[in-house]
């Protein structure tokens, strides 16, 4: 095979849905977030994986993924969509049962008109600044949204990987100054606030990238495996360099392999010549630079040539790479490419 392998452990996805969910009382629904083609590992595969170990209800960014999920998972999953109400969504939403976190009063008004009696959220604002009514506007329109009866009221900390932060603690106040009394199933952590505590619970948590085994939630298991096939070696002499630019030069003489990926199928640039792959458990120096589809690894010090060499694993997790690469784990999931093959096991 000509391209990478990326495995995808949907019992691992599964297992770590499981172990999110214990992590609060049973009385707090632990919900699941696919968006962005559920982090980049496929939206279908991994929402039935999710339903099948008991995920009831499903976040999505945007009305067209909620489409595609419902298309997945069959009529009956709840799914909330975070981007709310947007003009050109009505069918998509009444015809395929989706939940609008309405924004806006802009989007309230448009949902209570394109469909009245349809089931909504809100999002409110408590700090971030990105989406939600502020306080001003939820005390405007409150008794009047409360009477349509929403099925959720929801905010989203801006800083919960850091639980020190103070921005945690003042949201927080912020979402019960503007929520406390109101008989609503509250929302506000995703995986950073889950792990904040149970102040932070209320009715539903939201995790999204603790699914997928990346930080803060830092005990999941690994979900992905990238295998890159070896497409040829070369030995090289002191001297001779390696790729464009010649930016890495043999000192000894050297067995280099030729792997198929590249940043065409989402493998940032700034790993060159800094980041390992691994055969087995042996670590092997990526050298020279990342080109659109090969990457080139020194492999001197093994005694084989190995048919792949893993650049996602268990000894260099996605997070691992973004380190690497200055990022973070979320980008490296969601960037990876439509080129790979995809196995799904578990
Ligand atoms: C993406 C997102 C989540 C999930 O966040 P993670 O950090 O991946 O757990 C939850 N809520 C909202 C509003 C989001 O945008």
């Amino acid at each position: 095979m000509g391209t990478s392998v990326l495995q995808i452990d949907l019992g691992a996805l599964a297992d770590n849905w499981r172990a999110l969910d214990k992590l609060s009382s049973e009385a707090v629904e632990t919900a699941a977030v696919v968006k962005a083609d559920a982090y980049g590992l496929g939206v279908a595969k991994a929402a039935r994986a999710l339903m099948k170990a008991g995920v009831k209800k499903f976040f999505v960014a945007a009305a067209e993924e909620g489409v595609t999920l419902r298309q997945a998972v069959g009529p009956t999953p709840w799914i909330g969509v975070f981007s709310g109400h947007m003009a050109g969504d009505t069918d998509m939403i009444g015809d395929m049962n989706l939940v609008p976190m309405l924004n806006s009063l802009d989007q309230i008004t448009r949902h209570f008109e394109a469909l009245p009696g349809a089931p909504f959220g809100i999002q409110l604002d408590t700090g971030m600044n990105r989406l939600g009514l502020e306080a001003a506007e939820w005390d405007a329109v409150k008794a009047l949204v409360l009477k349509a009866n929403p099925d959720l009221i929801m905010s989203h900390l801006a800083c919960s990987d850091e639980p020190d932060h103070p921005m945690n603690a003042q949201q927080l106040a912020a979402f019960r100054a503007m929520t406390d009394g109101v008989r609503v199933p509250r929302a506000l952590s995703a995986t950073g606030g889950l792990l904040l505590g149970p102040d932070y619970h209320f009715d539903l948590v939201r995790p999204g990238i603790g699914l997928y085994g990346g930080f803060p939630y830092e005990d999941g298991k690994p979900v992905v495996k990238l295998e890159c096939p070896v497409i040829q070696t070369r030995d090289v002499m002191p001297g001779e360099t390696v790729g464009y630019s010649n930016s890495w030069t043999a000192d000894v003489p050297s067995r280099i392999a030729t792997v198929s990926a590249g940043y065409a199928d989402g493998i940032t640039r700034l790993i060159s010549n800094k980041a390992v792959l691994f055969d087995g458990s042996i670590p092997c120096p990526l050298v020279g630079r990342v080109s659109m589809d090969l990457i080139t690894v020194d492999i001197t010090h093994l005694d084989h040539v190995p048919h792949a060499l893993d650049l996602l694993c268990a000894h260099q997790t996605p997070d691992d790479l973004a380190t690497i690469g200055q990022t973070i784990g979320y980008e490296i999931l969601t960037s990876l490419g439509a080129r790979y093959h995809r196995r799904y096991i578990g």
